[in-house]
């Protein structure tokens, strides 16, 4: 659903349209703007030739790993589809744990031309913390074993580093670069060069290069005013006798019966959430986006 599309069935301005179903922040960050792109314009009609040591070292310190075991991708779609055909092709089993998960796991095996079961996989999906529920659940322990890990800024736990694990992040969740398109993976060091080999040879610009290596110079991203808010929102949640569950990313799960009726009575209002199969999915907004919001629920709850 375009902003445009919502903002026609809402009949409000597109700027008037609030976005609660991308699990981005409200905001652009302060670092993305021109003078962060300025070199890598000035030299837009070269190819970056040599890839990107620079943003490689600044993820590997990130991630606190050598950089010869980071692989860089148009987003953690892109590497999770990389994954996907890496590892499996026709005729093998590739293992999603905790369905409902991320949809893209799915679409990986299936361009991959694999099928997905639970019989003797060669590569098992995860999602930590889980998209969409919010869930921080143990570290299963089959290899190889792609760890989603998208949301991990809000939760604090990673698998990054582990033997057999292929960690997938993101600049575009807590670091509010999602249309910069770009991501990371953390494998092990052959595992990692297997990746390489298998991908485009330059999957993101320089322009985002610049963009995400800014991200990391302005050190970690704080995610505590997002955490507040979420437990702020779940809690106003609660009092409308709503039961989110509890939540290590920035959105929360809302089980509901009614959750397609919503989710359009919400568009009709310019609020977009994100419809699921007995379940209302709400990233994080800025207070006042959240309170639009809930007073949308409650005027529907009276
Ligand atoms: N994994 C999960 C669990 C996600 O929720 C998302 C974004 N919706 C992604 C990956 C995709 O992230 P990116 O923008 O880096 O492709």
């Amino acid at each position: 659903m375009s902003t445009a599309e919502a903002a026609r069935i809402s009949g409000l301005a597109t700027h008037d349209v609030l976005r609660f179903d991308g699990n981005t922040p409200p905001q652009p960050p302060a670092y993305a703007n021109e003078a962060t792109i300025a070199d890598a314009l000035a030299e837009i009609q070269r190819y970056p030739h040599g890839g990107f040591p620079v943003l490689l070292d600044a993820i590997a310190e990130y991630a606190g790993v050598d950089p010869e075991r980071i692989v860089l991708g148009a987003g953690a779609d892109d590497l999770l589809l990389l994954c996907g055909r890496a590892f499996a092709g026709p005729g093998d089993v590739v293992r999603v744990l905790d369905e409902p998960a991320y949809p893209v796991f799915r679409l990986a095996a299936w361009l991959a031309g694999a099928d997905v079961g639970e019989e003797d996989p060669v590569l098992t999906y995860c999602c930590r913390p889980h998209n969409p529920t919010g869930a921080l659940g143990p570290l299963p322990e089959v290899r190889p074993l792609v760890v989603d890990e998208a949301y991990f800024e809000f939760a604090g736990e990673t698998a990054a580093g582990e033997q057999g694990v292929i960690a997938v992040r993101t600049f575009s969740k807590a670091f509010g670069l999602a249309a910069a398109r770009v991501g990371y993976a953390v494998a092990d060091r052959d595992v990692a060069q297997e990746l390489v080999v298998r991908q485009d040879p330059l999957p993101i610009t320089t322009l985002s290069a610049a963009l995400a290596l800014a991200a990391l110079r302005a050190g970690p991203p704080d995610v505590s005013e997002t955490i507040s808010e979420r437990e702020r929102l779940a809690s106003r949640l609660r009092g409308l006798g709503l039961q989110p569950l509890e939540s290590h990313a920035n959105f929360v799960y809302v089980p509901m019966e009614e959750a397609q009726p919503t989710y359009e009575r919400l568009l009709r209002l310019g609020l977009v959430v994100r419809p699921l199969e007995g379940a209302i999915r709400i990233t994080v907004h800025a207070p006042g986006a959240n309170d639009r919001l809930l007073d949308a629920l409650e005027q529907a709850n009276r």
